[in-house]
């Protein structure tokens, strides 16, 4: 099942995205998505709606260096223990919403990534009860001031402004992550293309690692790293994360008024 979130007539709610007769609808939820909830039967067009970031993090936990085509393209060694950071809340914006550019960088990069969508509170998850924390998947965009990054010895700025974490367009809760492929247009020009197998780590290793430190709680994000090819973000671009089996988020870069 797709389940996004959106805005319609001043008023959020979730729904299933389904296919209607005229383009895809969504079935509102009555109810929240991670508890016991029932589809209303009540259709609106996907076309009337204003998608929002489909989920609500009370943390973002993001993995570098996960991909070892790209850890080296940026002249980085795949490290021993996978680098953890956080992009903060407020650093979360939807599909169709606009990545601002920040006043302190010259140099803002995409960085396509398959998003993990915890469904439970949980700690130190075993391996084999991994799939049972999971909600479902979503696109992510990693949006980073390249230059920032390496000045600053941690990502904070540099991986947290306001609006650097696209999410969307909506969480699939029935995609196996294994292998599937990952890709980044600009303009509509193929930047990135991969494929989730090539992940040093694998989702089951990450959730294992992250939750050995800290308790991830139901609507938390986990971005599980790039595939080579990143590059540029120019103001006016517009870039679109499409995942195999999830869909397509799309931004688009505005200078930060
Ligand atoms: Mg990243």
């Amino acid at each position: 099942m797709r389940i996004a979130r959106f805005s319609i007539d001043g008023n959020v709610a979730f729904g299933a995205v389904e296919d209607g007769p005229d383009g895809l609808v969504l079935d509102i939820i009555k109810g929240i998505p991670y508890a016991d909830f029932e589809l209303s039967g009540t259709k609106v067009p996907l076309s009337k709606v204003r998608l929002l970031p489909p989920v609500l993090p009370n943390k973002v936990v993001a993995i570098g260096r996960n991909y070892a085509e790209h850890a080296a393209e940026l002249g980085n060694e795949v490290p021993d223990v996978p680098v953890a950071f956080f992009k903060p809340t407020t650093s979360v914006i939807g599909s169709g919403d606009a990545i601002e550019y920040p006043s302190f960088s010259n140099e803002l990069h995409h960085e396509a990534e398959l998003a993990v969508v915890i469904g439970r509170m949980c700690r130190e998850v075993p391996r084999e009860r991994v799939k049972d924390v999971i909600f479902g998947y979503t696109c992510a965009n990693d949006v980073t001031a390249r230059d920032a990054q390496r000045r600053e010895k941690q990502w904070a700025r540099a991986k947290g402004f306001d609006t650097s974490c696209p999410l969307g367009p909506w969480v699939e809760t029935d995609l196996d992550p294994a292998d599937v492929t990952i890709q980044c247009t600009v303009n509509g020009e193929q930047r990135q293309l991969g494929r989730t197998s090539e992940m040093v780590r694998s989702v089951e290793d990450l959730i294992v690692h992250i939750t050995e430190a800290m308790t991830l709680l139901p609507g938390d994000v986990v971005l599980t790293g790039t595939p080579a090819g990143v590059g540029p973000l120019n103001v006016g671009d517009e870039v679109a994360v499409t995942i195999e089996g999830i869909g397509t988020l799309t931004n688009k870069v505005i200078k930060r008024g």
